[in-house]
């Protein structure tokens, strides 16, 4: 992969002493080729989360001491037509009853992949949820088992919460994406806690854009949105229980497809797209709206 920079978490201070040794006391050849943080975009919900900023990213092999500018974060490395045009889509929270079969279905109708951050307590309810998300081939990786701000635990806290989202879902829907792939509730993380995330080897996974379906937002909106903010590749966020989203999702895999784009689960995606480039996505929109 070649290229490990760790930026600092949004704490708007350099790394101390400290952390900078516990960051290279990591033995070298410490492989977790596809640890990426991937911290991107949320300037719909940074403004009310006092510790998310958007940060700048990634790799957590090693610690670059010095940050990169936030007005350098998203700068382009090729040319968009270089890249690789891989979007994945990822639904966060949930299983939800009604919403995770229509999406699923809705997902099966046009053939797209997707991975779903899944809440461990979600899937203790609803666990025939979870396992037709597994049945309908989709990706399941962990959210954590009761959906904190992990920014306001500790190690051995965030620790737990990740080995009980992850032996909930295995129990249920088992997927070796559950044990890799992690998503901090809400984006909000601290040094400590992608830390924890890389020590219990998982890869934090954030995203390349996020329209704001949380929010409720229309169909409409959140497409144009999307397309606008497009990347190449690209790590969409999403959520589950959204039926604007779920409205919106023919209109934007058709829109993709016709711009070359595949789509792909988060761990092909890690496979097929290096770090450079997950983390440095050339902005290419979809439209000029
Ligand atoms: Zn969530």
């Amino acid at each position: 992969m070649g290229f490990p920079a760790v930026q600092r978490p949004h704490t708007g201070k350099s790394l101390g002493a400290g952390e900078r040794a516990a960051a290279r006391s990591r033995p070298a050849g410490d492989e977790q080729p596809h640890a990426l943080l991937e911290v991107v975009h949320a300037p719909n919900r940074t403004a009310s989360l006092k510790n998310t900023r958007p940060a700048d990213v990634v790799h957590l092999d090693q610690v670059v001491q010095e940050p990169i500018p936030l007005g350098q974060r998203r700068c382009r490395l090729a040319a968009a037509g270089d890249r690789q045009r891989l979007i994945a889509l990822t639904f966060d929270d949930g299983p939800y009853p009604v919403t995770t079969p229509l999406l699923l279905q809705t997902l099966a109708e046009l053939r797209v992949p997707a991975t779903f951050f899944l809440i461990g307590r979600d899937a203790q309810q609803f666990p025939e949820l979870a396992q037709a998300i597994a049945a309908a081939g989709g990706e399941i990786a962990d959210h954590t088992l009761s959906h904190p701000n992990l920014d306001e635990l500790g190690e051995a806290a965030v620790t737990a919460e990740l080995h009980g989202g992850a032996t909930t879902l295995q129990a249920i829907a088992p997927d070796p994406a559950e044990r890799t792939l992690f998503r901090p509730p809400h984006g909000r993380y601290t040094l400590a806690t992608i830390q924890a995330a890389q020590a219990a080897g998982y890869a934090t996974i954030l995203w390349n854009d996020d329209p704001g379906d949380w929010r409720s937002v229309p169909p409409a909106t959140l497409l144009t949105h999307v397309l606008k903010h497009a990347t190449a590749p690209e790590v969409l966020l999403l959520h589950s229980g959204k039926p604007g989203t779920i409205a919106m999702l023919p209109e934007l895999v058709a829109r993709y497809r016709q711009a070359g784009y595949s789509f792909v689960t988060v761990g092909s995606l890690l496979q097929r797209a290096s770090a450079a480039e997950l983390n440095h996505p050339a902005k290419l929109p979809l439209s000029g709206s």
